[in-house]
């Protein structure tokens, strides 16, 4: 099957599964674990941060992050859309205590700098404490520009809050810029990378961060039932991930935009604009939505249903799979 739903599907390949198989292991409670520690370190320095914690999951990776960064009563800025906000079950809130401060995203996936001023509490006891700007990347499958990252950074510095960006995709963002992830990622107080998504990894996110913020997110990610014993079973498979499915991104961008090509021409879809994609498509579907999820999974592709589709290429949907996409889109609404 030709699985477009997310870039969480991927299967760990046989590579993968060899180095899972042969990892060394030890207690990682103990810090005894060399695979994790290896994990560690390959992802702190290739975010330019002086630490790493291997994370069971993004979600787990950004909600250390958040309870790290900010205490009972703080507040954290942070997209409407985002990951860290909406689809994280409200973590911040219900473990953290933390207030969350949504705004709406402009259409590039950025933050209006003007409207975050805007939501920046006075120094009252009136209000809770603005303590953090949290920023994704790529959000939506697009690109922040580097100039307004930037001049986030600098924005944030001014006002004495601390940065943290979800990079779930953030090697989908280097790939596209043709930069390292540390060039952009060095900007940041905190970064979670996500190794399960097109990375292809079974498991697992890296927080990384200052080494006093990481031993920080160490205790609370006991507290959080985080601490993993011969977890380099699974570090194994994202060393892997890290050595061999970075460059690769490419193609999932080159399939995302031959797919966007190939849909272009049918009348009853709409392909949101989007400045800088990488390896998603969105589709608003005008017509005949509720049949059309049933006929792509009988041509073998898995869909999910509804108007508003999310495409997602990613290492097991090859360019030969997205012209069979197109073709049964075609046949659908011929
Ligand atoms: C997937 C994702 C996460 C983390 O999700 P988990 O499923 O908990 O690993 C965080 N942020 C973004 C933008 C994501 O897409």
């Amino acid at each position: 099957m030709i699985d477009l739903r997310s870039d969480t599907v991927t299967q760990p390949c046989s590579g993968m599964r060899t180095a899972m198989a042969n990892a060394e292991v030890g207690d990682d409670v103990y810090g005894e674990d060399p695979t994790v520690n290896r994990l560690e370190a390959l992802a702190a320095d290739m975010t330019g941060m002086e630490a790493g914690l291997f994370c069971s999951s993004g979600t787990q990776s950004n909600l250390l992050a958040l309870m790290s960064h900010c205490a009972r009563g703080d507040e954290y800025i942070v997209g409407q859309q985002a990951h860290t906000y909406r689809y994280e079950a409200g973590g911040a809130a219900v473990l953290g205590s933390i207030q969350p401060q949504p705004l709406e995203l402009e259409p590039d996936g950025t933050l209006d700098l003007g409207k975050v001023e805007g939501a920046v509490k006075p120094d009252d006891f009136h209000f809770a404490k603005t303590r953090l700007l949290c920023l994704e990347n790529t959000q939506g499958g697009k690109v922040l520009p580097m100039a307004y990252i930037e001049d986030a950074e600098a924005f944030a510095r001014e006002k004495g809050l601390k940065f943290h960006l979800d990079g779930a995709r953030i090697f989908n963002a280097a790939v596209k810029l043709n930069i390292t992830a540390k060039e952009i990622t060095t900007r940041f107080d905190s970064v979670s990378v996500c190794l399960s998504k097109g990375l292809g990894a079974p498991v697992g996110s890296v927080l990384c961060a200052g080494r006093s913020l990481i031993e920080e997110a160490r205790r609370w990610r006991k507290m959080l039932g985080g601490g993993m014993r011969q977890a380099g079973i699974l570090a194994a498979a994202g060393i892997y991930a890290l050595e061999n499915n970075i460059e690769r991104l490419e193609q999932d961008h080159d399939n995302a935009a031959r797919l966007e090509k190939g849909l272009a021409g049918i009348d009853q879809l709409v392909i949101a604009p989007a400045p800088v994609r990488t390896n998603m498509v969105f589709v608003r579907v005008k017509s005949r939505d509720s049949e059309l999820a049933d006929f792509m999974e009988q041509k073998g592709i898995i869909i999910e249903k509804g108007d508003d589709l999310r495409l997602v290429t990613h290492l097991n949907v090859s360019s030969r799979d997205i012209d069979t996409v197109i073709a049964a889109f075609k046949e659908f609404y011929k």
